[in-house]
Formats: structure tokens, sequence, C-alpha cells
């Protein structure tokens, strides 16, 4: 029973990026908390696929801008991180994507992100394989040493031409000079309007197209070359850890799901249950700050 109502989740995985409130069949059994045993089923994995969502960014301080509480001057993400705002007013979406790229650039990672690098580190060394699939934009992971991360939501520090679809790692600050001392979020701040010319533009040579944020949008379908590779993992990881995300944003909220269906032990980190605990293996409360680093230590099994 447990195993059919399981394989009903067995969604595509190549939806595009908007919400889905459709219910399935559900379970009744709880997810168990006990910390000893999900060491056990750690210290056995091979491959451990580790989900992580704006809790974790939100360890370092990064706003994540999902609410209604955290707007930018008047807007929330919503208004401001599509394709169609985006074309009709660049000079504004790069404000609002410069200032979160300023933020993230004065952040550290937190203790979250250095457990799991620390883990992908240490399991490298005994043949075994940890990665991180990530619907943060920020850079945390990889400043914390994590080596095999995905993200499927793009990045902040990346930007794509919009006429030769170049990608380019970018950390400039700020990223272009009209940008400086812009996208101050007060509810009264006015827009820089700042000319297309003089926003951030491609330096390939002979193209001089208009950069946007490597982020994807809302509205907008996941690259599906990075698709294909979670796809991947999701097929061949023996432990799955889903840490800080609501699992409301589709299809990162179906990956879990997608593991536990192949009857593949699958554990959740987050500071309140979600529409998917009822799927996982394991459910640990709290900030994920304090639950993770005792989850993913050195086992007393480990070789050295
Ligand atoms: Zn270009």
């Amino acid at each position: 029973m447990l195993l059919k109502n399981r394989a009903m989740l067995s969604l595509g995985l190549r939806m595009c990026s908007t919400h889905v409130t459709t219910g399935t069949a559900v379970e009744s059994a709880k997810p168990s908390s006990d910390m000893s045993e999900f060491r056990s089923v750690f210290s056995k994995a091979k491959h451990i696929a580790i989900i992580t969502g704006a809790g974790v960014s939100a360890e370092s301080g990064v706003p994540t801008f999902r609410g209604e509480h955290e707007k930018w001057r008047k807007w929330v993400s919503q208004d401001l991180a599509t394709p169609e705002a985006f074309s009709r007013n660049p000079s504004r979406v790069w404000e609002f994507y410069h200032y979160r790229r300023e933020l993230v650039l004065d952040k550290k990672p937190s203790a979250v992100h250095v457990a799991i690098a620390e883990c992908e580190a240490r399991l490298k060394k005994q043949g075994r394989t940890v990665v991180v699939i990530t619907q943060c934009i920020d850079d945390l992971h990889r400043q914390a040493g994590s080596k095999h991360v995905l993200k499927v939501h793009g990045s902040l520090m990346e930007t794509r031409c919009m006429s030769c679809g170049q990608v380019t790692v970018n950390k400039r600050s700020p990223i272009c000079a009209a940008l400086k001392g812009k996208g101050a979020p007060g509810l009264n701040v006015a827009d820089a309007q700042i000319p297309v010319d003089k926003l951030p533009r491609c330096e390939e040579r002979d193209c001089h197209g208009l950069l946007r944020p490597n982020v994807v949008f809302f509205g907008e379908t996941l690259d599906s070359h990075i698709l294909t590779k979670v796809e991947k993992e999701i097929e061949i990881c023996d432990l799955c850890l889903v840490v800080g995300t609501s699992s409301i944003v589709y299809p990162a909220a179906m990956f879990g799901p997608r593991v536990a269906s192949r009857g593949v032990p699958v554990a959740e980190f987050n500071m309140s249950t979600t529409p998917k605990t009822e799927y996982f293996t394991y459910h640990f409360q709290g900030p994920c700050g304090t639950t993770l680093p005792l989850a993913l230590a050195q086992h007393e099994s480990e070789a050295f």
C-alpha cells in the first residue's frame, strides 16, 4: 500500500516553475525523528543527495524575498523576477538584483553550508558521494567548499546575455558603474532609470547584448541540462536529505517524494512540517543550523 501510494507520486520532473496544489493519495504513517536510527542509515549510504532551499540561505542571513513581508520598495519578488518585468523595466529589475548581489557578497556560509561541505570532502575519501541540489541562488554552498552543486534556480553571481546566450560567472561589485550606490530597498526610493546601454552588457566580441541575471524567473522553465543531471542523481542516490525548504515550489518540491517513491530513505530538516513531510522516512524539526551538523557528523563506523 505504501509503495503503491508512493508510486502515484512519480510525476514527471519537467514541469514549469509554478505552484501546484493538487493533492495525491496520502499515507498515515508519521515520519520518525529518531536521530540515532537516521545516523545508522547515513553511515551505510554511498550516494547522498542533499536538497536545500531558502531556510539554508536564511541561516546566513540572506533574505529570500519569498513572503509578503520581504518587499523591495513596494514590490514582492513575483512583481520583479519575471521576463515581462525585465523587458518592461530592465533598470528596475537590475537595481533589485544588484541589491541582492551586494547583500550576498557580504554574507558568510553558515553551519549548515559548512557541515554539508565537510561531509562531502570526508565521504569522498571513503569512496562515497554527496551532491547538493539547491534552490538557493546565492553562492554559499560553493564558498563553504561544496564541489558537486546543482543550482536548479540559477545563480545571482552569473549573468546571461540576452543576445548571444553566453553565461558568465560575475562577482563584480558593483556589477557596472551605473548601478553603484543604487538599489536601495526603502519604500520611497525612486527608480534610478538607468539607460539600457549603461546596464550590464555582454563582453563577448561584437556582441554588447544586454545581460540579465542568470536566475530562473517566475513563469520560466528550469534549465533542461541541469534537470537531466538532477534526475540522474535522484535515481541513483541511496539516501536523500531535504533541508530548509517549504516544499511548495515545483518541480523541486517533487525531488524528495520522487526519491521516496523508490523506497529510499528521505530525511527532512525544517522549522516546521511541510506538505511533503508525510511522504518522508524522517523529519527533524528545528533550525537546520542545529539539526544538520549533528546528522552529518562523522559516524563511529566510518573508516579513516
Ligand atoms: Zn552576448
